[in-house]
Protein backbone atom coordinates (compact mmCIF):
# COMPACT_ATOMS: atom_id res chain seq x y z
CA UNK A 1 0.00 0.00 0.00
CA UNK A 2 1.11 3.51 -0.85
CA UNK A 3 2.26 5.58 2.16
CA UNK A 4 -0.40 8.18 2.67
CA UNK A 5 0.76 11.82 1.72
CA UNK A 6 1.89 14.00 4.89
CA UNK A 7 -0.44 15.78 6.78
CA UNK A 8 0.68 19.57 6.47
CA UNK A 9 -0.40 22.27 9.17
CA UNK A 10 -1.55 24.26 6.00
CA UNK A 11 -4.10 21.60 5.43
CA UNK A 12 -5.11 21.95 9.27
CA UNK A 13 -5.97 25.54 8.52
CA UNK A 14 -8.14 24.45 5.59
CA UNK A 15 -10.07 21.92 7.82
CA UNK A 16 -10.65 24.89 10.60
CA UNK A 17 -11.67 27.09 8.22
CA UNK A 18 -14.38 24.85 7.04
CA UNK A 19 -15.46 23.01 10.96
CA UNK A 20 -19.24 23.32 10.79
CA UNK A 21 -18.38 24.00 15.22
CA UNK A 22 -15.43 26.03 14.78
CA UNK A 23 -17.38 28.79 16.31
CA UNK A 24 -18.10 26.86 19.45
CA UNK A 25 -14.99 27.80 20.63
CA UNK A 26 -16.10 31.27 21.63
CA UNK A 27 -18.21 29.52 24.45
CA UNK A 28 -15.40 29.10 26.18
CA UNK A 29 -13.01 31.51 27.86
CA UNK A 30 -9.63 29.81 27.23
CA UNK A 31 -6.56 31.12 27.81
CA UNK A 32 -3.99 32.17 24.98
CA UNK A 33 -0.85 30.20 24.51
CA UNK A 34 -2.49 27.36 25.35
CA UNK A 35 -3.55 24.27 23.52
CA UNK A 36 -5.91 22.39 25.72
CA UNK A 37 -5.90 18.88 25.80
CA UNK A 38 -7.05 17.87 28.99
CA UNK A 39 -11.07 19.28 29.15
CA UNK A 40 -11.46 14.94 29.53
CA UNK A 41 -10.17 15.82 33.29
CA UNK A 42 -11.55 19.51 33.82
CA UNK A 43 -13.42 21.50 31.03
CA UNK A 44 -12.58 24.79 30.50
CA UNK A 45 -14.90 27.73 31.73
CA UNK A 46 -17.85 28.34 29.54
CA UNK A 47 -18.45 31.77 28.64
CA UNK A 48 -22.14 32.03 30.55
CA UNK A 49 -20.80 30.59 33.83
CA UNK A 50 -18.83 33.65 35.57
CA UNK A 51 -22.29 36.21 34.76
CA UNK A 52 -24.53 33.21 36.43
CA UNK A 53 -22.93 32.58 39.17
CA UNK A 54 -22.24 36.48 39.38
CA UNK A 55 -26.04 36.53 39.57
CA UNK A 56 -27.14 33.77 42.06
CA UNK A 57 -24.42 35.13 44.57
CA UNK A 58 -25.49 39.02 44.60
CA UNK A 59 -28.85 38.89 43.19
CA UNK A 60 -30.48 35.54 44.72
CA UNK A 61 -28.63 34.79 47.29
CA UNK A 62 -27.59 38.45 48.14
CA UNK A 63 -31.04 39.49 47.77
CA UNK A 64 -33.14 36.95 48.21
CA UNK A 65 -31.48 34.73 51.05
CA UNK A 66 -33.52 31.90 51.92
CA UNK A 67 -36.57 32.75 50.28
CA UNK A 68 -33.99 31.89 47.17
CA UNK A 69 -34.90 28.01 47.83
CA UNK A 70 -38.41 28.90 46.24
CA UNK A 71 -38.35 31.76 44.93
CA UNK A 72 -35.26 30.97 42.11
CA UNK A 73 -36.30 27.22 42.21
CA UNK A 74 -33.02 26.30 44.17
CA UNK A 75 -35.11 23.49 45.48
CA UNK A 76 -35.74 22.13 42.02
CA UNK A 77 -32.39 22.54 40.45
CA UNK A 78 -31.35 18.68 41.09
CA UNK A 79 -33.71 17.82 38.63
CA UNK A 80 -33.94 20.49 36.30
CA UNK A 81 -29.74 19.88 35.37
CA UNK A 82 -30.72 16.22 35.58
CA UNK A 83 -33.32 17.39 32.87
CA UNK A 84 -30.44 19.49 31.06
CA UNK A 85 -28.14 16.01 30.88
CA UNK A 86 -30.56 13.81 29.97
CA UNK A 87 -31.08 14.24 26.15
CA UNK A 88 -27.23 14.35 26.11
CA UNK A 89 -27.27 10.48 27.42
CA UNK A 90 -30.47 9.47 25.18
CA UNK A 91 -32.18 9.40 28.26
CA UNK A 92 -36.11 10.25 28.31
CA UNK A 93 -37.10 12.52 31.46
CA UNK A 94 -37.48 12.20 34.66
CA UNK A 95 -34.60 9.37 34.94
CA UNK A 96 -31.80 11.83 35.67
CA UNK A 97 -30.74 13.66 38.60
CA UNK A 98 -27.27 15.66 39.36
CA UNK A 99 -25.90 15.20 42.81
CA UNK A 100 -22.83 14.60 45.33
CA UNK A 101 -19.62 12.82 43.36
CA UNK A 102 -19.31 10.18 40.63
CA UNK A 103 -17.72 7.47 43.99
CA UNK A 104 -20.87 8.39 45.95
CA UNK A 105 -23.26 7.50 43.07
CA UNK A 106 -21.74 4.48 42.53
CA UNK A 107 -21.86 3.64 45.88
CA UNK A 108 -26.21 4.38 45.59
CA UNK A 109 -26.77 2.29 42.65
CA UNK A 110 -24.26 -0.50 43.43
CA UNK A 111 -26.26 -1.00 46.11
CA UNK A 112 -29.55 -0.52 44.19
CA UNK A 113 -28.76 -3.45 41.52
CA UNK A 114 -28.60 -5.19 44.71
CA UNK A 115 -31.91 -4.08 46.15
CA UNK A 116 -33.61 -4.76 42.87
CA UNK A 117 -31.92 -8.47 42.55
CA UNK A 118 -31.71 -9.54 46.55
CA UNK A 119 -30.97 -13.10 45.68
CA UNK A 120 -27.83 -12.64 43.86
CA UNK A 121 -24.29 -11.38 45.29
CA UNK A 122 -22.17 -11.11 43.01
CA UNK A 123 -20.67 -7.74 41.21
CA UNK A 124 -18.82 -7.89 38.18
CA UNK A 125 -16.83 -5.10 38.04
CA UNK A 126 -14.20 -4.18 34.63
CA UNK A 127 -10.82 -5.13 36.08
CA UNK A 128 -9.29 -1.86 34.86
CA UNK A 129 -11.92 0.50 35.56
CA UNK A 130 -11.19 3.64 37.01
CA UNK A 131 -9.90 3.43 40.97
CA UNK A 132 -12.82 4.65 42.32
CA UNK A 133 -15.32 2.71 40.57
CA UNK A 134 -13.57 -0.30 41.74
CA UNK A 135 -12.65 0.96 45.38
CA UNK A 136 -16.22 1.86 45.85
CA UNK A 137 -17.50 -1.53 44.54
CA UNK A 138 -14.71 -3.25 46.88
CA UNK A 139 -16.47 -0.76 50.48
CA UNK A 140 -19.69 -1.76 49.42
CA UNK A 141 -19.00 -5.60 48.77
CA UNK A 142 -16.68 -5.49 52.42
CA UNK A 143 -18.59 -3.13 54.15
CA UNK A 144 -21.99 -5.97 53.35
CA UNK A 145 -20.14 -8.86 53.96
CA UNK A 146 -21.96 -11.70 51.97
CA UNK A 147 -21.17 -9.66 48.48
CA UNK A 148 -18.79 -10.92 46.58
CA UNK A 149 -16.57 -8.48 43.91
CA UNK A 150 -15.14 -10.03 41.06
CA UNK A 151 -12.91 -8.18 38.87
CA UNK A 152 -13.14 -9.00 35.05
CA UNK A 153 -11.37 -8.32 31.85
CA UNK A 154 -13.70 -6.65 29.84
CA UNK A 155 -13.58 -9.13 26.95
CA UNK A 156 -13.57 -11.89 29.50
CA UNK A 157 -17.33 -10.53 30.78
CA UNK A 158 -19.51 -13.17 28.47
CA UNK A 159 -17.18 -16.17 30.03
CA UNK A 160 -17.54 -14.02 33.67
CA UNK A 161 -21.07 -14.20 33.30
CA UNK A 162 -21.86 -17.62 32.68
CA UNK A 163 -19.05 -18.42 34.73
CA UNK A 164 -20.65 -16.55 38.15
CA UNK A 165 -24.25 -17.45 36.40
CA UNK A 166 -27.21 -16.60 38.30
CA UNK A 167 -25.36 -15.22 41.41
CA UNK A 168 -24.80 -11.92 39.72
CA UNK A 169 -26.65 -9.01 40.39
CA UNK A 170 -24.52 -5.74 38.90
CA UNK A 171 -21.84 -5.54 36.24
CA UNK A 172 -19.77 -2.12 36.24
CA UNK A 173 -18.03 -0.63 33.22
CA UNK A 174 -16.75 2.16 31.82
CA UNK A 175 -18.66 3.62 28.54
CA UNK A 176 -14.90 4.72 27.65
CA UNK A 177 -11.88 3.31 29.67
CA UNK A 178 -10.24 6.85 31.35
CA UNK A 179 -6.73 5.39 30.71
CA UNK A 180 -7.34 2.96 27.59
CA UNK A 181 -9.68 4.96 25.65
CA UNK A 182 -11.87 2.24 24.72
CA UNK A 183 -15.29 2.71 23.62
CA UNK A 184 -17.16 -0.23 24.83
CA UNK A 185 -20.54 -1.44 22.77
CA UNK A 186 -23.19 -0.44 25.17
CA UNK A 187 -25.96 -2.08 23.20
CA UNK A 188 -23.69 -5.48 23.19
CA UNK A 189 -22.82 -5.70 26.84
CA UNK A 190 -25.85 -4.51 28.24
CA UNK A 191 -27.67 -7.45 26.64
CA UNK A 192 -25.23 -9.91 27.53
CA UNK A 193 -25.55 -8.69 30.72
CA UNK A 194 -29.78 -8.71 31.01
CA UNK A 195 -29.43 -12.56 29.39
CA UNK A 196 -27.29 -13.53 32.57
CA UNK A 197 -30.49 -11.69 34.42
CA UNK A 198 -28.16 -9.12 35.96
CA UNK A 199 -28.41 -4.89 35.87
CA UNK A 200 -26.00 -2.94 34.49
CA UNK A 201 -24.16 0.09 35.42
CA UNK A 202 -22.50 2.44 33.45
CA UNK A 203 -20.04 5.09 34.34
CA UNK A 204 -20.59 7.94 31.80
CA UNK A 205 -17.60 9.83 32.78
CA UNK A 206 -15.32 9.63 29.36
CA UNK A 207 -18.33 9.88 27.48
CA UNK A 208 -20.77 11.98 28.46
CA UNK A 209 -20.15 15.26 26.11
CA UNK A 210 -17.64 13.43 23.90
CA UNK A 211 -20.46 11.53 21.92
CA UNK A 212 -24.16 10.63 21.88
CA UNK A 213 -24.77 7.84 24.56
CA UNK A 214 -27.74 6.02 23.84
CA UNK A 215 -28.84 4.63 27.43
CA UNK A 216 -32.74 4.28 26.82
CA UNK A 217 -32.02 2.84 23.62
CA UNK A 218 -29.68 0.47 24.38
CA UNK A 219 -32.01 -0.61 27.71
CA UNK A 220 -29.46 0.57 30.32
CA UNK A 221 -30.20 0.07 33.83
CA UNK A 222 -28.32 2.78 36.01
CA UNK A 223 -25.43 5.04 34.39
CA UNK A 224 -23.16 7.83 36.76
CA UNK A 225 -21.27 10.44 35.29
CA UNK A 226 -18.89 13.22 35.77
CA UNK A 227 -19.77 17.15 35.81
CA UNK A 228 -16.53 18.93 35.55
CA UNK A 229 -14.72 16.84 32.71
CA UNK A 230 -16.63 16.97 28.72
CA UNK A 231 -19.68 18.90 30.49
CA UNK A 232 -17.51 21.77 31.58
CA UNK A 233 -18.76 22.48 35.05
CA UNK A 234 -15.91 23.57 36.72
CA UNK A 235 -13.91 21.48 39.83
CA UNK A 236 -15.96 19.31 41.34
CA UNK A 237 -19.14 20.31 39.71
CA UNK A 238 -21.96 17.49 40.89
CA UNK A 239 -22.17 14.32 39.18
CA UNK A 240 -25.06 12.90 37.94
CA UNK A 241 -26.88 9.66 38.24
CA UNK A 242 -29.57 7.30 35.58
CA UNK A 243 -32.08 5.10 36.82
CA UNK A 244 -34.23 3.54 34.21
CA UNK A 245 -37.81 4.15 34.81
CA UNK A 246 -38.93 0.83 34.43
CA UNK A 247 -37.15 0.24 38.22
CA UNK A 248 -38.98 3.34 39.61
CA UNK A 249 -41.83 0.70 40.86
CA UNK A 250 -40.19 -2.36 41.36
CA UNK A 251 -40.00 -3.99 43.90
CA UNK A 252 -37.29 -3.18 46.56
CA UNK A 253 -36.70 -0.16 44.49
CA UNK A 254 -38.24 1.18 47.81
CA UNK A 255 -35.20 1.10 49.87
CA UNK A 256 -32.76 1.00 46.85
CA UNK A 257 -30.68 4.31 48.12
CA UNK A 258 -28.88 3.36 51.47
CA UNK A 259 -28.00 7.15 51.87
CA UNK A 260 -31.56 7.88 52.68
CA UNK A 261 -30.53 11.64 53.69
CA UNK A 262 -33.87 13.51 54.19
CA UNK A 263 -33.68 15.95 50.84
CA UNK A 264 -34.54 12.47 49.25
CA UNK A 265 -37.50 12.04 51.63
CA UNK A 266 -40.95 12.00 50.29
CA UNK A 267 -41.95 15.73 51.99
CA UNK A 268 -38.71 16.63 53.69
CA UNK A 269 -40.37 19.40 55.27
CA UNK A 270 -42.62 17.44 57.11
CA UNK A 271 -39.93 16.41 59.02
CA UNK A 272 -40.89 13.75 59.73
CA UNK A 273 -39.26 10.87 62.17
CA UNK A 274 -39.80 8.19 59.73
CA UNK A 275 -37.66 8.11 56.16
CA UNK A 276 -40.03 7.54 53.25
CA UNK A 277 -38.39 7.72 49.67
CA UNK A 278 -39.49 10.40 47.32
CA UNK A 279 -40.89 8.75 43.89
CA UNK A 280 -38.35 7.86 41.00
CA UNK A 281 -34.94 9.26 41.26
CA UNK A 282 -35.06 12.07 43.60
CA UNK A 283 -35.25 9.26 46.18
CA UNK A 284 -31.48 10.01 45.50
CA UNK A 285 -30.48 13.41 46.70
CA UNK A 286 -29.26 12.90 50.27
CA UNK A 287 -27.90 16.31 51.58
CA UNK A 288 -28.53 20.10 50.45
CA UNK A 289 -27.85 20.17 47.38
CA UNK A 290 -24.61 23.27 46.80
CA UNK A 291 -26.29 25.43 44.64
CA UNK A 292 -23.47 27.64 43.66
CA UNK A 293 -21.64 24.12 42.34
CA UNK A 294 -24.83 23.29 40.21
CA UNK A 295 -25.55 26.86 38.79
CA UNK A 296 -22.12 26.86 37.62
CA UNK A 297 -23.35 23.23 36.06
CA UNK A 298 -26.97 24.15 34.93
CA UNK A 299 -24.70 27.44 32.84
CA UNK A 300 -21.93 25.42 31.54
CA UNK A 301 -24.87 22.94 29.88
CA UNK A 302 -25.98 25.97 27.80
CA UNK A 303 -23.08 25.60 25.54
CA UNK A 304 -24.57 22.21 23.89
CA UNK A 305 -27.34 24.43 22.76
CA UNK A 306 -28.21 23.79 19.00
CA UNK A 307 -25.28 21.31 19.45
CA UNK A 308 -25.50 18.30 17.00
CA UNK A 309 -23.49 14.87 18.79
CA UNK A 310 -23.26 13.51 15.64
CA UNK A 311 -21.53 16.63 14.51
CA UNK A 312 -19.11 16.22 17.44
CA UNK A 313 -18.35 12.32 16.96
CA UNK A 314 -17.34 13.24 13.57
CA UNK A 315 -14.74 15.95 14.55
CA UNK A 316 -13.91 14.10 17.57
CA UNK A 317 -12.54 11.12 15.02
CA UNK A 318 -11.01 13.21 12.59
CA UNK A 319 -9.27 15.37 15.20
CA UNK A 320 -8.28 11.62 17.13
CA UNK A 321 -7.04 9.95 13.19
CA UNK A 322 -5.12 13.36 12.63
CA UNK A 323 -3.07 12.74 15.67
CA UNK A 324 -2.25 9.34 14.99
CA UNK A 325 -1.83 10.32 11.33
CA UNK A 326 0.97 12.77 12.59
CA UNK A 327 2.11 10.40 15.03
CA UNK A 328 3.30 8.00 12.68
CA UNK A 329 4.53 10.72 10.50
CA UNK A 330 6.47 12.69 12.70
CA UNK A 331 7.11 10.73 15.92
CA UNK A 332 8.30 7.32 14.85
CA UNK A 333 11.22 5.99 16.10
CA UNK A 334 11.03 8.70 19.28
CA UNK A 335 10.26 6.28 21.99
CA UNK A 336 6.40 6.51 21.81
CA UNK A 337 3.84 3.78 21.26
CA UNK A 338 0.25 4.42 20.81
CA UNK A 339 -1.72 2.85 23.62
CA UNK A 340 -5.54 3.71 22.19
CA UNK A 341 -7.41 1.83 19.96
CA UNK A 342 -6.96 2.92 16.00
CA UNK A 343 -9.93 1.92 15.24
CA UNK A 344 -11.81 5.09 15.94
CA UNK A 345 -15.41 2.94 16.23
CA UNK A 346 -13.46 1.47 19.28
CA UNK A 347 -11.99 5.03 20.36
CA UNK A 348 -13.34 7.44 22.59
CA UNK A 349 -12.48 11.13 22.55
CA UNK A 350 -8.74 10.83 23.93
CA UNK A 351 -4.73 9.75 22.26
CA UNK A 352 -3.04 7.79 24.47
CA UNK A 353 0.36 7.30 24.06
CA UNK A 354 3.21 5.52 26.19
CA UNK A 355 6.36 6.68 26.96
CA UNK A 356 8.93 5.65 29.83
CA UNK A 357 9.39 9.22 30.57
CA UNK A 358 5.81 10.18 30.21
CA UNK A 359 5.88 12.03 33.33
CA UNK A 360 8.49 13.99 32.64
CA UNK A 361 7.59 14.40 28.80
CA UNK A 362 4.16 16.01 30.10
CA UNK A 363 5.49 18.17 32.13
CA UNK A 364 8.01 19.82 29.33
CA UNK A 365 4.49 19.82 27.25
CA UNK A 366 3.20 21.98 29.14
CA UNK A 367 5.75 24.15 29.99
CA UNK A 368 5.90 25.26 26.83
CA UNK A 369 1.59 25.44 26.58
CA UNK A 370 0.16 21.85 25.39
CA UNK A 371 -2.19 20.55 28.39
CA UNK A 372 -2.82 16.90 28.61
CA UNK A 373 -2.13 14.68 31.52
CA UNK A 374 -0.32 11.47 32.82
CA UNK A 375 -1.59 8.58 33.87
CA UNK A 376 0.56 6.23 35.52
CA UNK A 377 2.66 4.12 34.72
CA UNK A 378 3.14 5.83 31.37
CA UNK A 379 0.48 7.24 29.34
CA UNK A 380 0.30 10.85 28.06
CA UNK A 381 -3.10 11.04 27.80
CA UNK A 382 -4.33 13.81 25.53
CA UNK A 383 -8.33 14.32 25.22
CA UNK A 384 -9.92 15.69 22.45
CA UNK A 385 -12.98 18.38 22.67
CA UNK A 386 -14.69 18.93 19.50
CA UNK A 387 -16.63 22.18 21.22
CA UNK A 388 -13.53 24.23 21.48
CA UNK A 389 -10.54 21.74 19.92
CA UNK A 390 -8.95 23.27 16.30
CA UNK A 391 -7.49 20.39 13.94
CA UNK A 392 -3.94 22.94 13.73
CA UNK A 393 -3.70 22.58 17.75
CA UNK A 394 -3.12 18.98 16.92
CA UNK A 395 -0.37 19.92 14.76
CA UNK A 396 1.22 22.06 17.08
CA UNK A 397 0.94 19.37 19.69
CA UNK A 398 2.81 16.65 17.48
CA UNK A 399 5.43 19.47 16.70
CA UNK A 400 6.41 20.59 20.47
CA UNK A 401 6.23 16.57 21.44
CA UNK A 402 8.67 16.02 18.56
CA UNK A 403 10.75 19.21 19.68
CA UNK A 404 10.93 17.93 23.21
CA UNK A 405 11.78 14.27 22.04
CA UNK A 406 14.55 15.16 19.65
CA UNK A 407 15.98 17.53 21.83
CA UNK A 408 15.33 15.27 25.17
CA UNK A 409 14.60 18.70 26.84
CA UNK A 410 12.31 16.38 29.22
CA UNK A 411 15.26 14.54 30.79
CA UNK A 412 16.03 18.01 32.64
CA UNK A 413 15.62 17.11 36.33
CA UNK A 414 12.94 19.94 36.62
CA UNK A 415 10.59 18.15 34.76
CA UNK A 416 10.48 15.05 37.41
CA UNK A 417 9.43 16.61 40.34
CA UNK A 418 5.92 14.55 40.71
CA UNK A 419 2.55 17.23 41.83
CA UNK A 420 0.22 15.54 43.96
CA UNK A 421 -2.10 15.87 41.12
CA UNK A 422 -0.78 14.71 37.50
C1 LIG B 1 -13.53 11.24 36.69
C2 LIG B 1 -14.10 9.92 37.04
C3 LIG B 1 -14.65 9.71 38.29
C4 LIG B 1 -14.62 10.82 39.31
O1 LIG B 1 -15.28 10.51 40.47
P1 LIG B 1 -15.59 11.62 41.56
O2 LIG B 1 -16.08 10.86 42.69
O3 LIG B 1 -16.64 12.54 40.97
O4 LIG B 1 -14.32 12.36 41.83
C5 LIG B 1 -15.20 8.46 38.55
N1 LIG B 1 -15.20 7.48 37.63
C6 LIG B 1 -14.66 7.66 36.41
C7 LIG B 1 -14.70 6.57 35.40
C8 LIG B 1 -14.08 8.88 36.09
O5 LIG B 1 -13.55 9.07 34.88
Amino acid sequence: MPEPTPITREQLHADDACDPLASLRQRFLLPDGVSYFDGNSLGPVPATVPDRLDDVIDHQWGQALIRAWNDHGWIDLPRRVGAKIAPLIGAAPDQVVVCDSVSVNLFKLLATALALRPDRRTILCQDDHFPTDLYIARGLADWLGDVRLVPVAIDALDEALAEHGDDVAAVSLAHVGYRSGRLHDMARLTRATHDAGALILWDLSHSVGALAVELDACRADLAVGCGYKFLNGGPGAPAFLYVAERHHDAVGFEHANPLAGWLGHRRPFDFSTEYRPAPGVDRYLCGTPPILALAALDAALDSWDGVDLAAVRRKSIRLGQTFLDLTKQRLDGLGLRVACPVDPDRRGSQICLAHDDGYAVMQALIERGVIGDFRAPDILRFGLCPLYTRHVEVWDAVDILRDVLTRGTYREPRYRQRAKVT
